[in-house]
């Protein structure tokens, strides 16, 4: 018997199952987060459709409920849970592209960057996360925040279709010609209701970008964050406004703007809004293409610590802000520790067509407290330092919960239902009692169905 045969009693896993005597096992079972050290029963890779139904029956022969990991850039660190059986998509990451019907098509564990391959040598683009190496199935369940919002809408808006292996080992169709209301659950609902083992995107056509980075001292945050505001109003389709607010290790305290002009507009006009009579610490803009912007903010490698808590709100006044600019200057925002601004702006700001589950729209920004360190001794007060940034924004708080897909490992389920709001919330269960009645799938934003 090799070491990752499964013993006795397990023979109901598939014979790819990696269990905790196999050699492999620790490698399998990395969380991005360091701060997570999770064993889960078995990991089983798949890497097709009847793979993924195989361990979802596997699971729930041996009782057990199911994780499922995607691109295994979860926060919480969703995609690998204690005692359970991981459905692991990791190499599931086909991407390819239909241009007669200006579709793509991606598994269940493909990355942005496959997808972005894929399409940018077309024109195209399906609107995503800000990082490559982020995964699309985890993105696109909970909302996906990206350049392409402002004239393309959150990346679940764009999910035409989805193929899905329910609780029971069935494979259903979401969306039109199947379950449409699937479909709208899958627009920012999670991964409450089954395996997506496909994701169906339409298409953004893209030309040629301008942007990058400019920073700017902190003392000069209010001040950033108005001309942000006016850039909107006048441009509403033109960015979606990135701000970080970060101690610089040579620059001190900074205001950081991430921009990526994506309609075409004029460059001039924006940039002289933000740059006129300040003096910027750095501003690489420039002309830019979709891929470099994509990979503008490199890569978060896994292992660091991390502790993530904020609120999508109705809106962020100047005090707040600079209270925020404050706050990184502290000394328990250790290591890489940053506040993230984001705007919600354009299409992102419009029901698409169908509805989404996401419940946030009428946020004007989605404002987190980023802890990231690597010493477990810096543990308290880098998670303490995140709870009081969350706590000055909490007062302009839209519904009093954050992203579902920034949450920290103890988010509460208060604020889970907060993020949805009761009629969205009500409607999602309705749809998890169908699909997964005894809550298989519980490793995640969760909507219990009871
Ligand atoms: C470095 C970094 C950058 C990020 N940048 C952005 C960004 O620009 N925009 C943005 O909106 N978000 C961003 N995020 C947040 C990101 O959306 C979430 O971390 C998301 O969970 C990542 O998805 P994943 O598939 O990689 O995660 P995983 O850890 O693999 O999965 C998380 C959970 O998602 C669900 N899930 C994943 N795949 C499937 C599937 N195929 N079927 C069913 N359920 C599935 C499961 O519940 C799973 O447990 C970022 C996160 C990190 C760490």
């Amino acid at each position: 018997m090799e070491t990752g045969d499964p013993p006795t009693g397990t023979r109901m896993f598939p014979a790819s199952a990696i269990l905790p005597a196999h050699s492999a096992y620790d490698v399998h079972r990395i969380s991005f987060n360091g701060i997570l050290d999770r064993r889960p029963a078995a990991i089983v890779p798949c890497t097709t459709t009847d793979e993924v139904v195989a361990a979802v029956r596997a699971a729930r022969g041996a009782g057990l409920p199911i994780a499922i990991r995607g691109g295994g850039h979860s926060v919480a660190g969703h995609g690998i849970a204690d005692d359970a059986l991981v459905v692991s998509l990791a190499a599931m990451r086909g991407a390819h592209v239909d241009l007669e019907r200006r579709l793509a098509h991606a598994g269940g564990g493909a990355q942005w960057d496959d997808l972005d391959a894929a399409a940018f040598a077309h024109g195209l683009a399906v609107p995503g996360g800000t990082f490559g190496d982020t995964g699309i199935g985890g993105l696109t369940l909970g909302g996906g925040l990206g350049w392409l919002m402002p004239i393309a809408g959150l990346t679940c808006d764009n999910l035409v279709e989805a193929e899905v292996v329910t609780a029971d080992g069935s494979v259903v169709v979401a969306g039109p010609g199947g379950d449409e209301e699937l479909l709208w659950a899958l627009r920012g609902g999670g991964g409450n209701f089954g395996v997506v083992t496909r994701f169906t995107y339409r298409m953004t056509p893209i030309g040629p970008m301008f942007g990058g980075r400019i920073a700017f001292p902190a003392t000069d945050a209010g001040e950033v964050l108005d001309r942000l505001n006016r850039i909107v109003a006048e441009h509403p389709t033109a960015i979606m406004p990135t701000v970080s607010l970060r101690a610089h290790p040579d620059l001190g305290p900074i205001v950081g703007v991430l921009l990526g002009i994506v309609d075409g507009s004029a460059p001039d006009a924006i940039t002289e809004i933000l740059r006129n009579g300040l003096t910027p610490l750095l501003d690489e803009l420039g002309p830019i293409t979709y891929l470099e912007l994509q990979a503008l903010t490199g890569i978060m490698p896994f292992g660091l610590r991390n502790y993530w808590k904020g609120h999508f709100l109705r809106q962020l006044d100047s005090p707040t802000f600079r209270q925020l600019a404050e706050a990184v200057g502290a000394p328990d925002a250790i290591g890489q520790s940053f506040i993230l601004i984001e705007g919600l702006v354009g299409e992102g700001r419009r029901e698409p067509a169908g509805g989404a589950a996401f419940g946030q729209r009428a946020a004007r920004w989605n404002a987190s407290a980023l802890a990231i360190w690597e010493s477990p001794q810096d543990d308290a007060a880098a998670i303490g330092w995140a709870r009081r940034v969350a706590d000055i924004l909490e007062p302009s708080s839209l519904t009093g919960g954050g992203y579902v897909n920034y949450s920290p490992v103890d988010e509460t389920a208060e604020r889970v239902r907060a993020a949805y709001g009761t009629d969205r919330w009500e409607r999602l269960v309705a749809v998890k009692r169908r699909y997964d009645p005894d809550n298989v799938f519980r490793f995640n934003h969760n909507i219990r169905p009871d």
